[in-house]
């Protein structure tokens, strides 16, 4: 069994935790000690570290990330990552899509109420 420890901070003013990958075998587990390190969510300390993201590791190992990230993509979790990076930016752009169509779908209808009245004044006018 292989195992690499990563301590890991966001930014000064958050507590800094630890991530743990092992590797046995095609198998590969991840643990962090962060509220949301369990197993059902995958939080975004854990997620950073396999996805080779070094920025926030503050131990003296950061050249072990790009170990990982060969691990991760043994293991067949390398393939995974990249599929649920690639699902979230598409989520994200197609959010930004909505709230635009959204935004364009309130001017139209005010252009829709607006030239409705326009109409109802032009026809009232050329019956005078
Ligand atoms: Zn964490």
């Amino acid at each position: 069994m292989d195992e690499i420890k990563f301590n890991v901070q966001v930014s000064n003013d958050t507590p800094h935790y630890t991530v743990t990958i092992c590797k046995e075998q095609k198998r590969l587990t991840a643990s962090c000690t962060c509220e949301s390190g369990g197993l059902d969510t995958l939080c975004k300390h854990r997620l950073s570290i396999l996805a080779g993201k070094a920025k926030w590791v503050i131990s003296n190992n950061t050249a072990e990330v790009k170990r990982v990230l060969s691990w991760a993509a043994s293991t067949g979790v390398g393939d995974a990552i990249v599929r649920m990076v690639r699902a979230q930016k598409r989520l994200k752009d197609t959010e930004q899509e909505l709230i635009k169509a959204t935004h364009n779908r309130e001017e139209a209808e005010q252009e829709a109420i607006t030239s409705r009245q326009e109409l109802i004044q032009a026809l009232s006018a050329s019956t005078e």
